[in-house]
């Protein structure tokens, strides 16, 4: 199947004409690939939680923006942690029909991983393999920026991967 962000070149097309930082071929070129370039598809969009929220109201958040963790920022915006739905799992388990009513900071984890958008992918994969998690935030100056997940950095693997198969096609079809 054709990436949908994929446009088959076509004979007679300028290749000058593509600006450097917008070309497929920057966006989707394996050395290239950075989480600024995921940020950059998917947005900068920060789904959090107040620490005092309960879990009734992060499981409310997460299944309504479809996601797995969430960022717990304090009233200043200043990150306090990050919950995803593996604590709220652990936590079930340990105090069972009791975990709805309590708050977000009691389950959250405080010691926060980040990344910057200048990160390869392969760096934040091997970030998320050796933390055993699934979310990064992402730190631009300092500042939070967007939050990537692990399935976004496999998303666009494949992407690149079904692009390098077409270039090859292309480069024998000539
Ligand atoms: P996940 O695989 O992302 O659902 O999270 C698994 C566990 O790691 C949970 O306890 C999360 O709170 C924690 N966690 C998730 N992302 C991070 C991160 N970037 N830094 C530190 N801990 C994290």
């Amino acid at each position: 199947m054709t990436p949908s962000s994929y446009q088959q070149p076509m004979r007679g097309d300028k290749s000058h004409d593509r600006t450097v930082s917008q070309s497929v071929d920057s966006n989707l070129s394996s050395e290239a690939a950075t989480v600024g370039q995921i940020l950059a598809k998917k947005g900068g969009a920060l789904v959090s939680v107040k620490p005092g929220d309960t879990v009734a109201t992060a499981v409310q958040v997460l299944k309504e923006k479809g996601i797995g963790a969430l960022l717990v920022l304090d009233d200043a915006g200043t990150m306090q942690g990050i919950l995803s739905e593996r604590d709220i799992v652990r936590k079930l388990a340990e105090t069972p029909g009791q975990t709805l009513p309590q708050l977000v900071e009691g389950l959250m984890t405080r010691k926060v991983v980040t990344c910057t958008p200048a990160d390869p992918l392969d760096t934040v994969l091997k970030m998320m393999n050796d933390g055993r998690f699934r979310h990064l935030p992402v730190l631009d100056g300092g500042k939070l920026c967007g939050m990537i997940s692990i399935g976004d950095v496999v998303n666009h693997r494949l992407v690149q991967l079904e692009w390098e198969a077409l270039q090859m096609k292309q480069m024998i079809v000539g």
